[in-house]
């Protein structure tokens, strides 16, 4: 089986980077090299401090370079919910970060002149997989208008979601304008290029194998070499074992398999029905399924191999997964097959904060930190300035490690087999 993004085939290259040797100072040495990294490396350039980065793989490795490039303002937990649970100031603050995120990454786009991204604001559709979800999607559509006045999502019927996917598996859905898609890994890429060329050190090949506070500053030491600096941000998400200084957040989260499979090139014909408008979607299922055109491909995404390594067996679940969603591309051949490993907490959001004084994180975002971690790259550049920012729920507080840790992955599988189970009998 090869393993191959879209993504690795069809980018620009990347920028030359190479591994740390000697010793370098900095104010903020960022270790991780995707898109939290690289939004905090570009801020506090902006604010006229010295950043750099130390990237354990090549840049963007992690969940950066192989995610969907779906672009959206929503969290995983919903409004009407988070109302219940936190009030309706706290559920309105959720509302206003998510759109924020948006803008933080168009802005991020338009700023850098990152025309390579390929953002396309198309508008995202939340499938409904039968009547119940309908009910939830309407829920949402109800509280968005309710509570903010807007119709920022709007409900779309059994036929016309037919009519703009070409699936006949949906019972309705809910439209969102303002979200779309981008080239995930051209997106990193491009940052980097501009930070390189704004004189931003970034190292590749250069896990942060120690980090150590002395004499009022933070040293980071990799194999080849040496940083000092003021302050340290860990960005590291879903890849935080990759050594043991990020063990205390790799406590916090749960790292979860995310596949996805891009098609061989479809003919115009079935370009015409599958997704014409080019909006890009994802279905309502606990295990969620989602897709997009990309090109002339569609890229279909979902749950992968429970372990660390993939798995044949979960790629082919996938295409037959696509296969239920659109019977027409049964035969169709698979070109390209990768996955990722998402950062999951328990209470399904990401969170920014400080483990100490000098040190500081954002973390945790649950399938869907590609507007949000460029969002949190800013908040974490604001933090290290020493200035206020607004985290509301997702401030590192309520961020606590996760009990009995080392027993999460059973414990994920028995989970995820469960929800898959619900899923099945369309619960
Ligand atoms: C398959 C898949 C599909 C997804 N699809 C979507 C989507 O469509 N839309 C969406 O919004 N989100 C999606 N996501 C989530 C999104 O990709 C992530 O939330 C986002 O990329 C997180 O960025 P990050 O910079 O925080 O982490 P990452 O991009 O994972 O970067 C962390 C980096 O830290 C490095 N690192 C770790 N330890 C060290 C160390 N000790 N020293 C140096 N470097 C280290 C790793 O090598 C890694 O490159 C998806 C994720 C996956 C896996």
């Amino acid at each position: 089986m090869t393993v191959q993004s879209l993504w690795a085939a069809t980018a620009r290259p990347a920028p030359a980077l190479y591994a740390l040797e000697g010793e370098r100072q900095c104010d903020v040495v960022i270790i991780g090299g995707g898109y939290t990294g690289l939004s905090a490396a570009h801020h506090i350039a902006q604010s006229g401090r010295q950043a750099l980065i130390v990237e354990a793989n090549s840049l963007a490795w992690g969940a950066s370079g192989r995610n969907g490039g779906v672009v959206s303002p929503k969290f995983r937990v919903g409004f009407p919910t988070l109302m219940a649970r936190f009030g309706r100031d706290t559920a309105l603050q959720m509302y206003r970060t998510g759109y924020d995120a948006v803008d933080s990454l168009v802005q991020m786009i338009e700023t850098l002149g990152l025309g390579e991204a390929r953002l396309h604001m198309g508008g995202h559709i939340a499938a409904a997989h039968n009547a119940h979800a309908l009910l939830g999607l309407e829920a949402t559509a109800d509280w968005i208008r309710r509570e903010t006045g807007a119709a920022s999502s709007t409900m779309i019927s059994a036929g016309e979601i037919r009519e703009m996917t070409g699936s006949r598996l949906y019972a309705g859905g809910l439209l969102t304008p303002k979200a779309g898609g981008i080239h995930p890994l051209d997106y990193a890429r491009g940052m980097a290029r501009s930070l390189v060329e704004r004189g931003v050190d970034i190292f590749v090949d250069s896990p942060a194998e120690q980090v150590r506070h002395e004499g009022g500053r933070v040293i980071v030491q990799t194999a080849g070499g040496r940083i000092s600096a003021q302050q340290v941000i860990y960005a590291t998400n879903g890849y935080s074992d990759q050594t043991r200084v990020t063990d205390t957040l790799h406590r916090r989260l749960i790292p979860f398999r995310s596949a996805i499979i891009a098609t061989e090139p479809l003919s115009a014909a079935t370009l015409a029905t599958i997704m014409p408008g080019g909006q890009v979607c994802g279905d309502t299922k606990r295990m969620l399924r989602w897709f997009r055109v990309v090109g002339d491909r569609l890229i279909f995404g979902g749950r992968g191999a429970f372990g660390q390594d993939d798995s044949a067996r979960a790629f082919e679940a996938l295409q037959r997964s696509m296969g239920v969603v659109f019977p027409s591309l049964r035969e169709t051949r698979i070109d390209y097959r990768w996955s990722g490993l998402v950062a999951m907490t328990l209470d399904y959001l990401p969170h920014a904060g400080q483990l100490d004084e000098r040190s500081f994180y954002a973390i945790g975002y649950n399938g869907g930190g590609v507007a949000m971690s460029t969002w949190m790259g800013r908040q974490l550049a604001t933090m290290t300035a020493g200035q206020p920012v607004k985290l509301g729920l997702l401030a590192g507080e309520r961020f606590k490690p996760i009990p009995l840790h080392a027993l999460r992955a059973p414990g994920v599988r028995l989970a995820a087999g469960w929800q898959q189970f619900l899923d099945a009998i369309g619960r």
